[in-house]
């Protein structure tokens, strides 16, 4: 007997055929098969009569078989069934290539359904290639033809006809299935039971069944991100942090300190972070904002109250060229103040053992109020002495894990009062997320956007080049370069067999030094590199030892070099707009002017159009929103490093009206329930989904 945990290999003969290759997907048993997801439905149900036909359009028939047989086609001698199908009024020929095996299948006198594309040839209305199905093999419905049809995602050697007629061989499994949602969730958001979705979404009765499928199934995987979420933030508010007092008079006396006026956006975020950390339940806020908006003096705000109530910030940046530039900005603004810093990094070259004993000394005994560093900072030995604040640039997402160990890192603080207390988090990027989506993807997070640009910013010139404008370019480039500029050329991929015909990063390195600008030094950064030299290549670059840096995409967001001024985006068409928007950022932090040439072969217009919205628009928020329509969530830069990416198989991150019902149907379970005590059966599926995200 099948049950819901048969293994695939023993649902009929055809079940041992696939399963193999469904096990690559992660599919074994029949259970699995039935989450296993069309990602289309193509709509066969309209059953017309022959006479009704017309050409180039799709149908369904419904006849009987006159005659079938193999035949070798006039031209090209290509092996071809042909049949002659008729019904009550009229009859119509259909062919298929390849499948001499078809008159075994079907006989003369067969009935049968046809669906496919009706194609008008010298000799009349034809079928090409038409999907079949006898009617005596199906008693009560059809599994390929007159219907509406799922589409499943394939691998190779698997075909949809082989993946189709098992699943409908375990459908009737789908009465088996648990429903695990409670039933005032259900009614209150008008859903179908679960067991009803998988069946809709594999065999869909209508179009109307299928929507509320796939909704009921898009709930499912939303809810469980809103709920992991939600728990996620109840448990930070039953957590407890040190307060942070405001220090009105400093934090104005700094502010009036600075060259510039912060902007008003600027303003409104270092109010949101100063309530938060006057709080006894930690801040967990991620501060958004385009590269260039400011957020480091918005940090420093944080750190300096912080500092001022004798507690320690550590903040960490991805790699150790970004934590050295962090530490030479942020030294630089607190230059008139007694805050003390020390800069963490694991290869400090000029630093001496003995030293960085000292500074680890100095960071326990509570010396140093700023620690800057990369990850290293929570990983290696070192305590410290009352650990407040904890600022992570550009990485969105912090795993359990890491926030686990700053929890013990705070209960070793060494004077730490307060033994249970868990610093206050801040994660800072320039990805613009729209807020919508970040509602969903970083859910647990609250969020301060900083949507506004520093008076007075030249805007970066972005010209679209085509081909023949390559010299011209180029001959630019030199110029400035003479003049003492530096540029930046990003290539998409490094692999010079690239069956894509895309620049490969190396051709193009090597046809620059030796060909276009054979008198100047040239580096070179590709993700194979190993990270002592790309250390080195950055350093260089930084240094002006290299004039122009040709790149795969990896070159880091949020790397300052004032001088380079003019970036070249090769193949600009093969990277979406907020990604763009970001290697745009490299230029443009100096007064010179600065240009970004999004090179192209592209003339078509979707391309172009998109390419011109770059060039219009210099706001990261409304590049991604654009981002949003031209090619949906998927692509957008930021939402694939989500860690949710395997958890919607069927939803988007812009399904808005559903994540809306789901967050506040997580919501109003965690408010009665926030352990889930009584609803064992959401628990297990919130453990199983926890189980599988994989946060940074
Ligand atoms: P990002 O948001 O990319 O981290 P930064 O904090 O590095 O941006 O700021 C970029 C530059 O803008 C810095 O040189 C900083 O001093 C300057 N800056 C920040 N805020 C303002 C402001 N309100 N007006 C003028 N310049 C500003
Ligand atoms: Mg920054």
């Amino acid at each position: 007997m099948i049950t819901l945990n048969t293994p695939i290999s023993q649902i009929t003969p055809i079940g041992k055929t696939i399963a193999p290759k469904l096990k690559k997907l992660g599919v074994n048993t029949a259970q699995d098969l039935l989450f296993y997801f069309p990602f289309r439905w193509e709509d066969w149900s309209k059953i017309k009569s022959i006479s009704a036909l017309e050409p180039e359009t799709n149908a369904t028939i419904k006849g009987q078989i006159e005659l079938i047989q193999n035949k070798r086609s006039k031209w090209k001698k290509r092996l071809i069934t042909e049949a002659i199908i008729a019904d009550k009024n009229d009859h119509i020929k259909a062919i298929w290539f390849h499948q001499p095996y078809l008159i075994q299948n079907i006989k003369p006198g067969d009935h049968i359904f046809l669906s496919g594309k009706v194609t008008l040839k010298p000799d009349g209305l034809q079928f090409v290639h038409p999907n079949y199905e006898k009617i005596s093999n199906y008693k009560n419905h059809t599994t390929h033809t007159a219907r509406i049809v799922p589409i499943y995602p394939l691998t190779k050697n698997l075909t949809e006809k082989q993946i189709r007629f098992v699943i409908s061989k375990i459908i009737f499994l789908t009465n088996k299935i648990t429903e695990w949602l409670p039933e005032n969730i259900i009614q209150t958001n008008k859903l179908l039971k679960l067991g009803l979705a998988l069946k809709q979404i594999h065999f869909p009765d209508n179009n109307q069944l299928l929507n509320q499928a796939r909704n009921r199934l898009k709930f499912n995987e939303l809810f469980l991100i809103q709920l992991h979420s939600a728990i996620a933030k109840q448990e930070l508010k039953q957590a407890q942090s040190n307060k942070i007092n405001f220090n009105q008079k400093q934090t104005k006396k700094f502010v009036d300190s600075l060259p510039f006026k912060l902007t008003d956006s600027q303003k409104i975020s270092s109010w949101e972070i100063i309530q938060d950390l006057g709080k006894k339940t930690p801040m967990n806020r991620l501060l958004e904002g385009d590269v260039g908006s400011g957020k480091t003096i918005v940090a420093c705000l944080g750190i300096l109250n912080t500092a001022l109530n004798k507690f320690q910030t550590a903040y960490m940046a991805p790699t150790e060229i970004l934590a050295e530039q962090h530490f030479n900005n942020i030294s630089q603004l607190f230059k008139n103040y007694p805050l003390t810093m020390a800069l963490v990094t694991r290869s400090n070259k000029k630093t001496t053992d003995k030293k960085i004993k000292n500074i680890h000394k100095s960071i326990q005994t509570g010396k140093i109020d700023l620690i800057i560093g990369t990850q290293a900072l929570i990983q290696d030995k070192i305590t410290f002495n009352r650990l407040g604040l904890v600022i992570i640039d550009e990485q969105h997402r912090f795993g359990v894990s890491q926030r686990k160990k700053l929890k013990q890192k705070g209960i070793e603080s060494k004077t730490n009062v307060n033994k249970n207390h868990i610093p206050h988090f801040l994660s800072m990027t320039a990805t613009p997320i729209p807020r919508s989506l970040a509602l969903t993807a970083y859910g647990d997070l609250d969020l301060s956007i900083i949507n506004q640009m520093p008076l007075g910013r030249k805007k970066i010139i972005t010209e679209i080049v085509p081909p023949e404008s390559r010299p011209d370019k180029y001959k630019f480039i030199l110029n400035q370069i003479k003049t003492g500029q530096q540029a930046f050329i990003i290539c998409p991929l490094i692999d010079p067999s690239d069956k894509l015909g895309v620049k490969a990063v190396k051709d193009e390195y090597e046809k620059l030094n030796q060909k276009i600008f054979p008198d100047i030094n040239i580096g070179l950064m590709h993700g194979r590199l190993k990270p002592t030299e790309k250390e080195k290549t950055m350093r260089d670059f930084i240094e002006n030892k290299t004039k122009i840096l040709v790149s795969t995409p990896v070159i880091e967001v949020g790397i300052d070099v004032p001088n380079a001024t003019i970036i070249i985006i090769e193949s600009a068409e093969r990277f979406g707009l907020a990604q763009l928007h970001q290697f745009r950022g490299r230029v443009g932090r100096s007064e010179q002017q600065s240009y970004c040439f999004l090179f192209t072969e592209s003339t078509t217009e979707p391309t172009i159009k998109r390419l011109q919205a770059l060039k219009q628009c210099s706001n990261g928020f409304e590049l991604a929103e654009k981002d949003l329509e031209f090619r949906g969530p998927g692509e957008i830069y930021g939402i694939k490093q989500s860690g949710y990416k395997d958890q919607l198989k069927i939803a988007k991150l812009t399904d808005y009206l559903i994540i809306k019902q789901t967050k506040n149907a997580a919501q109003s379970l965690i408010a009665v329930d926030y352990k889930l005590s009584s609803y064992p059966s959401i628990l297990s599926k919130l453990k199983q989904f926890e189980q599988n995200i994989h946060l940074e």
